[in-house]
């Protein structure tokens, strides 16, 4: 769990500016959300946290620490993308165990923490399937507990439901607040839809065209002009 903080961050691709020097400050173990249009920056803002991309200029902090030019697996934050990237080639099991293989842990600890991260997002029993086999929303369970079997110190969603029936989204949006007050995980959650951002955020930053707007609880934003 991670405060993090970026202090002026601007990013620009050629002529784009994506980022004009924005101020966030998320705090340990809320959920927070950037709430905006499409363009707006929302996702470069996630990838310059998990560290897979650089600002031009500007500083980001985990706690005290400068990260801003740390890698990504130095940093600890993790991404799930939108289409949760699961090798389709690999079991359910072996998904959730990729980031722990690389960081070579013995074969038991191994073992111990794929099923606490399964129980955790409700699959236990689901380890030998393959992504095909699964629905989209047990194919979203699965990209999460792959994120979090690395107890990362934030988890970064980008738009995670996007992909779901209307039905599953509800599901898996109160799931998500489940799983991060289980843990106390400090999570930033992209989405484009207000209602969305409303129901699940401790607080949320409006973007507009590389800027932040405005930064509150869903009631403070709700109720201002
Ligand atoms: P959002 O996630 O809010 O939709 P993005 O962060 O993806 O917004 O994009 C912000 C702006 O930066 C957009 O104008 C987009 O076209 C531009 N942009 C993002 N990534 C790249 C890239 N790799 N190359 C060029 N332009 C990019
Ligand atoms: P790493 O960089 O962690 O050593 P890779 O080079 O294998 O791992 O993969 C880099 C990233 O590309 C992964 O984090 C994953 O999100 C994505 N990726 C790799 N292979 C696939 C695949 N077959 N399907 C979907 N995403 C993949």
């Amino acid at each position: 769990m991670v405060e993090v903080k970026l202090e002026n961050i601007v990013k620009t691709f050629g002529d784009t500016v994506a980022l004009k020097g924005i101020n966030l400050d998320i705090k340990h173990g809320e959920l927070f959300t950037l709430l905006g249009p499409s363009g707006c920056g929302k996702s470069t803002t996630l990838r310059i946290i998990a560290g897979l991309d650089f600002p031009d200029s500007g500083t980001i902090w985990f706690d005290d620490q400068d990260v801003t030019y740390m890698s990504s697996s130095e940093r600890g934050a993790v991404l799930v993308f939108q289409n949760y990237a699961l090798w389709p080639h690999m079991t359910v099991f072996d998904n959730v165990a990729y980031g722990l293989k690389i960081k070579k842990l013995p074969k038991d600890e191994i073992e111990r923490k794929v099923k606490w991260a399964l129980e955790l997002v409700k699959l236990s029993g689901f380890e030998d399937r393959y992504p095909t086999q699964l629905s989209g929303g047990q194919q979203q369970r699965v990209a999460i507990a792959r994120a979090l079997v690395v107890e990362p110190k934030i988890l970064l969603l980008d738009e995670p439901l996007s992909n779901l029936d209307a039905k599953l989204r509800l599901e898996m949006r109160s799931e998500i607040r489940r799983i991060q007050r289980e843990l106390g995980i400090t999570v930033l959650y992209v989405t484009h839809d207000q209602e969305e951002a409303m129901a699940i955020s401790d607080r949320i930053a409006v973007m507009n065209v590389g800027t932040v707007e405005q930064v509150g609880t869903p009631k403070e934003i709700y109720e201002s002009p």
